[in-house]
């Protein structure tokens, strides 16, 4: 008798591990290694956000026996058959992200995934992560809170390539130190406070011009304390060309401990 065999195909990176009591069953997670024609073809001009998406991993089912005790010494053997197991599987990891709810697993009408298929199935993917990712923003516009955001939701952001403040994790982000707000990495300009925060990037981008005269006195902006470049160029920073104060010898000032001098 020859097995009739099922084939899961994953789009995503998650691997996936279920349990029935008839077995237990380990889905793989979708592998850049993993190429076959018919991902090829579909990856080939879809041209869509997820297009560089991973190829699918394929996980082959068999079928299974479960044997349910009747409880007076007797068991019934009940054939499960591969396409219901991988169908059940399937049920299982799609079904537990929400409403509308898919997360890329779907089993194949053959032993390989067509093009078509995956087409359709990322389709669906973008389809559910763009959802997700409004649903943050929707989030995020009310509670401003990393807390009431899910992994799926991140993951959608990013498998779509779509940048978004809530999607920055804590580490990658630093406090400004002009009004405490968290701001990207290497960004020239504070959005909240304009404070500089790059002076050489600002410059760059016309964002922040040094003073050309020393006297006139720089905007609050210009002299964050945490303007890397402010050691870079010491010479050139307006703080470092303080105006003398009136009546004030400035050549005392020089290698003069200042603890010597009298009160
Ligand atoms: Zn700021």
């Amino acid at each position: 008798m020859s097995e009739e065999t099922a084939v899961i195909a994953n789009l995503t990176a998650q691997s996936w591990s279920l349990h029935r009591n008839y077995g237990a069953f380990f889905i793989r997670a979708a592998d850049l290694a993993g190429a076959h024609p018919a991902a090829q073809a579909a990856g080939e001009g879809s041209g869509g956000a997820m297009s560089s998406a991973p190829l699918p991993s394929l996980t082959r089912v068999t079928p299974r026996k479960a044997v349910i005790d009747m409880g007076d010494k007797r068991s019934i053997d009940i054939n499960i058959s591969a396409r219901d197991i991988a169908a059940d599987l399937c049920r299982e990891i799609n079904g537990d992200a929400g409403e509308d709810s898919f997360l890329g697993a779907f089993v194949c009408a053959g032993d390989e995934p067509t093009a078509e298929e995956i087409t359709d199935a990322r389709r669906r993917l973008e389809a559910f992560y763009r959802r997700k990712v409004a649903e943050a923003d929707r989030e995020w516009a009310r509670s401003h809170s990393y807390l009431f955001l899910d992994d799926v939701q991140r993951r959608g952001a990013h498998e779509l390539g779509l940048e978004r403040e809530w999607n920055y994790q804590l580490h990658e982000t630093s406090e400004c130190p002009g009004c405490g707000e968290r701001v990207k990495p290497h960004v020239a300009v504070c959005k909240s406070c304009g404070a500089i925060l790059d002076r050489e990037k600002a410059k760059a981008l016309g964002l922040w011009s040094e003073p050309v005269d020393a006297t006139s006195a720089p905007s609050a902006a210009a002299t964050s304390p945490a303007a890397p470049s402010a050691a870079a160029a010491p010479a050139a920073t307006p703080r470092n060309v303080p105006a003398a104060a009136p009546g004030q010898n400035r050549g005392a000032q020089t290698n003069q401990p200042r603890r010597g001098e009298p009160a």
